[in-house]
């Protein structure tokens, strides 16, 4: 996958330029130890060719409010990062597409604090609903982090460390993706989404604490509350999930994509056939309307 071409430009420090004359330094607490928060977003092109950007306040908030739980300077206001995305996705020329904020530090090798953050905004083609596919997916030996060791409501880079080896071990044992659990063995998340799962025409997705609250989760949420769907909030092992109706993971990446197995379990109903399968549909026409 490449990212960026000569053309690209990316917004960086207040001025827009081109990806491939960006530099960073190699000094910095954000690539050496992982301190850096960012964000996912998405935008859409519309029926009509216009292009919108999916919940960007809700996006932009959850970066200032990452910035601010790991003590990063930073004073961009949710209006100002909007028209900058807008701005980077109008000079690519881009409609359908992922968008990554990214919030890091100068160069500082300790583990003072900095005075200064830098900002940039990329942004990428993405297709939207690659995923028709079902996932086949095993509960990972990696456990999410300890919310006492980590801000984990903040989308921090160093966080991702134990995304990318729960992926790593799915991966490797022939699986699509990972289910992690949290530190007490009770269903978490995947690597980059949030998780569901139906039982009797009902919701269940693990409750606050643990997680990251995801935006596309409290859009699930808002869709079953418009469509009548009891959603239940609680903990839950991975083994209560067995024999459910369906299950499925969300995210700004990764939409609504179900689950084809857990474990190699099966589940009880064709996912055409479930109350997941519905949340999806009205999910994809919520972000293209
Ligand atoms: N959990 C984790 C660990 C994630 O990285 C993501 C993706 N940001 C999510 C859940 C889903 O969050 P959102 O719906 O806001 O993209």
């Amino acid at each position: 996958m490449k990212y960026f071409n000569e053309h690209t430009i990316i917004f960086l420090d207040g001025e827009y330029v081109k990806a491939a004359d960006a530099r960073t330094d190699l000094y910095g607490q954000s690539l050496h130890y992982g301190y850096a928060v960012f964000e996912g977003i998405r935008s859409y092109k519309m029926k009509d060719g216009s292009t919108k950007i999916f919940k960007p306040v809700a996006h932009y908030e959850r970066l200032i409010a990452s910035a601010q739980a790991l003590n990063m300077p930073f004073s961009y206001s949710v209006e100002e990062m909007i028209v900058a995305t807008d701005k980077v996705l109008a000079d690519n020329n881009l409609g359908d597409a992922y968008i990554r904020p990214l919030v890091y530090g100068p160069d500082n090798m300790s583990f003072n604090p900095n005075t200064i953050s830098h900002f940039t905004i990329q942004a990428w083609e993405m297709q939207p609903f690659l995923g028709e596919k079902l996932l086949r997916v095993m509960t990972s030996s990696f456990q999410r982090p300890n919310p006492k060791g980590f801000r984990i409501t903040a989308k921090a880079s160093g966080h991702y460390v134990n995304s990318i080896m729960a992926s790593h071990e799915a991966k490797a044992k022939g699986f699509d993706e990972a289910l992690l659990t949290d530190m007490d063995g009770f269903a978490a998340e995947a690597p980059g989404a949030n998780l569901f799962y139906e039982k009797d025409g009902k919701l269940f997705t693990p409750a606050l604490g643990h997680i990251l609250p995801g935006i596309t989760r409290a859009t699930v949420i808002e869709i079953c509350k418009d469509l009548g769907i009891e959603v239940t909030e609680k903990k839950f092992t991975t083994e209560e999930m067995y024999g459910a109706d369906a299950a499925f993971f969300c995210g700004t990446a990764a939409e609504v994509i179900g689950f084809e197995s857990l474990d190699n379990q099966p589940f009880a109903k064709a996912w055409n056939d479930s109350v997941s399968k519905k949340i999806q549909m009205v999910y994809k026409d919520l972000v293209i309307s």
